[in-house]
């Protein structure tokens, strides 16, 4: 009874893949609640509607990890087809928010639309969908405004762009800094600890204890 006193709650989710990059956009709900959030829908709008009509949750939210096209493409169209919030990413990618157009335009990606977030998040925040809870982490490196997601109680974490299985996020875009972000990494994502399992924004997931050991970018060999 004493360390049940905060029951966890349980989750669900579906990966869907989106746009020519095969975004791992989330559905993330609690199974006692049905609420529910997208994680960056970078496109295929329609596709993320069925798997929430299939699911059968109530969306509340968009969390968005950082600003790249492939991440929030769809953000706009799914904020005004479902009249939920959008939530996310730090403000240092508000450059990348306000140029979602040009960006789309690059990739042949039509739809896609420039959009303001209800709320930007900092290091320190927290958000949460039903009995789920997930503080921020600011994370840069990949984009200025990568923000990670991180479910202490689940040991989850949601790491947009910052982490992958055997890689981490590229940093030849603007704004980007390899630097930065392994430092975002040693200083925030491996103290979170080995058994915290992880979803990325392309690939298969991984876990923390996996990438200290063996992600060439952190033990050196890259
Ligand atoms: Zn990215
Ligand atoms: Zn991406």
């Amino acid at each position: 009874m004493t360390q049940q006193t905060e029951t966890q709650a349980a989750a669900g989710a579906v990966i869907i893949p989106v746009t020519l990059f095969q975004q791992n956009c989330m559905l993330l709900w609690d199974e006692t609640t049905r609420q529910a959030v997208v994680i960056d829908p970078g496109g295929d709008v329609p596709l993320i509607l069925d798997a929430i009509a299939k699911a059968n949750v109530n969306v509340e939210a968009i969390w968005l990890t950082h600003g790249h096209i492939d991440h929030v493409g769809g953000a706009a169209e799914l904020r005004d087809a479902l009249k939920v919030e959008i939530v996310g990413p730090h403000a240092d990618d508000k450059f990348l928010c306000d140029a979602v157009v040009e960006s789309g335009e690059r990739f042949g990606m039509t739809g896609a639309r420039n959009f303001t977030p209800d709320r930007w998040l900092k290091e320190g925040d927290s958000v949460s969908v039903g009995g789920l809870h997930f503080d921020i982490l600011h994370c840069p490196g990949h984009s200025p405004g990568s923000v990670v997601y991180y479910n202490k109680a689940m040991k989850f974490a949601h790491v947009g762009d910052v982490l992958f299985a055997g890689s981490v996020g590229r940093t030849d875009l603007p704004g980007g800094s390899h630097e930065t972000l392994i430092r975002s990494i040693t200083q925030k994502l491996l103290p979170l600890g080995d058994d915290v399992g992880f979803i990325c924004g392309h690939g298969p997931g991984s876990s923390i204890g996996q990438e200290r050991l063996t992600n060439p970018f952190l033990t050196g060999e890259a």
